[in-house]
């Protein structure tokens, strides 16, 4: 039984770090003309009004996109960002948030393609609805985890993995370093973004063992907290372990992360870390 909607959370600091890593990504999978195909494993419903009772319920907004909207000193990664989100809204107001896929769609060329995966009954027909109908598009109503693993190696031998579960079940820790080994062996030169929340740390901290123990050569991870590590405090804090990472993304971060750090967090005691996990 799926109880998690992302309309709860969407526009909040974790979705900042995933959606500027994200575009940066895809930014960079843009400068060769040879098509990509972008595959996200758990799509959700794609498109977010910040004005609907779910969003309003904790604001959770505010204390991520809302702290940017307004500032002007960004650095170039986090103004891509806003320039993508300010795409979906009117002018001056912040509206609505896009997700993940729909972020994607607008950054593919007719060269590439948009694979989006979702399971729940009600979130998989918004998502329908939210993505244009285009034959360079497919939706699967359908556990994104396996469906993946039948889509790799895709056609053009160039792409990107989104892996984004919402971590309901504690398996979901298991299966997404179990999913990636398997897409790896496919897919070796694929890239591969895995969101995960620092809820417990021992938990991020096997996640990280099992990757590097994988044999998988180029890992970078990178994190953002927003308040010190807690076990009873909700999610503290997000990351993202890239597989196959650009080159020009650990320097981008390197300028991202403090400075997000410094404005998301609360009551000064945000932190963040970028680890090369493996380079061989
Ligand atoms: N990637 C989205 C974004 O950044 O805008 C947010 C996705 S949300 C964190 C996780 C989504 O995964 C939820 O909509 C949930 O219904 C869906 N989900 C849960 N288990 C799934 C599964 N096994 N396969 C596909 N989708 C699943």
């Amino acid at each position: 039984m799926l109880s998690y909607k992302h309309e709860f959370h969407a526009g909040n600091f974790a979705d900042v770090l995933k959606h500027t890593v994200l575009i940066q990504i895809l930014n960079y999978l843009r400068q060769k003309d040879k098509g990509f195909c972008y595959i996200d494993t758990h799509a959700g419903s794609g498109d977010y009004s910040l004005t609907s009772e779910q969003a309003q319920k904790n604001r959770e907004f505010d204390e991520g996109i809302g702290q940017l909207w307004q500032r002007q000193d960004l650095p170039d990664a986090v103004s891509d960002y806003l320039t993508m989100i300010k795409r979906f809204n009117p002018p001056t107001q912040l509206k609505r948030y896009p997700g993940s896929p729909l972020i994607a769609q607008q950054l593919l060329r007719p060269q590439d393609r948009l694979i989006a995966c979702e399971l729940h009954n009600t979130e998989i027909k918004l998502l329908a609805r939210a993505l244009p109908k285009h034959k360079y598009i497919k939706i699967y109503h359908d556990d994104g985890f396996k469906q993946t693993l039948a889509l790799l190696p895709p056609i053009e031998r160039r792409g990107l993995v989104l892996v984004d579960p919402s971590y309901e079940l504690k398996s979901d820790y298991r299966q997404v370093t179990d999913a990636l080994i398997e897409y790896h062996k496919r897919f070796a030169t694929g890239v591969y973004a895995l969101w995960y929340p620092v809820i417990k740390r021992s938990r991020i901290r096997t996640l990280e063992k099992t990757l590097q123990n994988s044999g998988m050569n180029d890992l970078l991870l990178v994190e953002l907290c927003i308040r010190p590590d807690s076990e009873n405090d909700g999610m503290t804090g997000c990351g993202m372990i890239i597989i196959n990472p650009p080159w020009t993304l650990a320097p981008t971060m390197k300028t991202v992360l403090p400075w997000l750090a410094n404005v998301l967090s609360q009551n000064n005691s945000g932190s963040y870390q970028l680890k090369i996990l493996a380079k061989h």
